[in-house]
């Protein structure tokens, strides 16, 4: 038997378009869909039918002209949502119902104003009533992990009876710490019905800064399914970023042994074209794919990069996509990297020109934070006018 495969469950065009500023129309979230199958996610949720005719519009317009991807819509455990889930997805190639009810009790007393006995039946109710109208019915008890274990697990098992093959457990409040979550995972997977059959996801939100940890340590205690966001965007602090998730899969496969179907070369690009269509900027220390993300400052960090990037990085910018070298040049920066800046730029200079244009490089460091391509293009090109002129007038002279 191979390496377990982790699903990845996109859901950037439904909880990312949730960030607070953010609304997608129906010509982004196709734009962004067909970059999400580039970069090989197994789901996307493609939204929130019932919410808005908009929303109702763009999920139908993707799940027409999306292939090779499983297109999924939230629905809310009542007829009405899933008749409307169905008219949006009926002529998606494979489609899926994603029904969720809040189980936890405070939410069931102060939100939904139910029972637990009620909730449970609209539940059993809502997917037996979605059963044949979809290709996958996946059902989220919706904070989770604010419910009763015993309670959770009584409410997937019923509705595992009913025909649910995905049963999601949503950190909804960013309220998990990592081995409480995988614990939880671990409790869900060894209780429910037919386990074999049924898989088992998670969608973490980053209140505490957890959603990625969370998520990782409930693939480590066995959940098939991981529901993330590109760049992490979603409600209030997001949800669990997918390109981190994926690369600390990647990066730490001898700990993790799990696959998955992305194609990491295409994380970078996703992930700018996500933020530009979001209108957000990336904090510059964001992990895996903020501007910083590749970029060594110090000298004595620079100079073993450039002997073998092992020294100090643990992925390789290529490996998300990113080609340039992103050796950041300022005052602390050593000849070595120097080098291989002008080496990285295309320049070819003498031993003497080299030693030019790295002491003016330390003269503009001095008043500069950062040097960028461009001074030292300037520097360079200064350097090379000058030193030309000066074997021309030997020549003359
Ligand atoms: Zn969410």
């Amino acid at each position: 038997m191979g390496d377990r495969k982790v699903i990845v469950f996109d859901t950037t065009l439904r909880d990312g378009e949730q960030t607070p500023g953010v609304n997608f129309d129906k010509e982004t979230k196709y734009k962004i869909a067909n970059k999400l199958v580039s970069l090989g996610v197994d789901v996307i949720e493609a939204g929130f039918p019932a919410a808005s005719n908009g929303d109702f519009e763009a999920v139908k317009y993707v799940a027409e002209n999306l292939d090779g991807v499983t297109v999924a819509g939230l629905s809310r455990c009542v007829k009405s949502d899933i008749d409307r889930t169905y008219e949006a997805l009926k002529n998606a190639k494979k489609s899926r119902i994603h029904l969720f009810i809040a189980t936890s009790d405070i939410h069931l007393k102060y939100k939904l104003k139910i029972s637990r006995d009620e909730a449970l039946k609209m539940a059993v109710d809502s997917v037996k009533y979605a059963l044949g109208k979809f290709d996958e019915i996946q059902f989220s008890a919706e904070d989770a992990s604010r419910t009763d274990w015993d309670f959770l697990v009584k409410v997937f098992n019923e509705v595992i009876d009913a025909g649910a093959k995905i049963i999601n457990i949503p950190d909804t409040v960013g309220y998990a710490v990592p081995k409480e979550f995988g614990r939880l995972v671990e409790y869900v997977k060894d209780n429910i019905h037919d386990r074999e059959n049924v898989t088992i996801s998670v969608h973490c939100h980053n209140d505490l800064g957890m959603a990625v940890v969370n998520s990782l340590s409930a693939v480590e205690s066995g959940a098939d399914q991981v529901e993330v966001t590109v760049c992490g965007i979603g409600e209030r602090a997001g949800n669990a970023a997918l390109e981190e998730v994926i690369m600390a899969i990647n990066t730490r496969k001898d700990y993790f042994n799990v696959i998955h179907g992305i194609n990491t070369k295409e994380i970078y690009s996703t992930c700018k074209l996500v933020s530009e269509m979001a209108g957000i900027e990336l904090q510059p220390n964001k992990a895996i794919v903020g501007f910083n993300a590749f970029r060594h400052t110090a000298g004595i960090h620079q100079h073993g990069v450039i002997n073998n990037k092992a020294t100090y990085e643990i992925m390789k910018p290529e490996d998300i996509g990113i080609t340039t070298d992103h050796i950041s040049m300022g005052k602390l920066s050593g000849r070595n990297a120097f080098e291989l800046k002008l080496k990285n730029m295309g320049f070819n200079l003498s031993r003497d020109e080299v030693n030019i244009a790295f002491k003016r490089f330390k003269d503009v460091a001095d008043n500069k934070k950062v040097v960028d391509d461009e001074d030292i293009r300037e520097i360079v090109e200064d350097v090379i006018l000058n030193s030309k002129s000066f074997k021309e007038g030997e020549l003359w002279g």
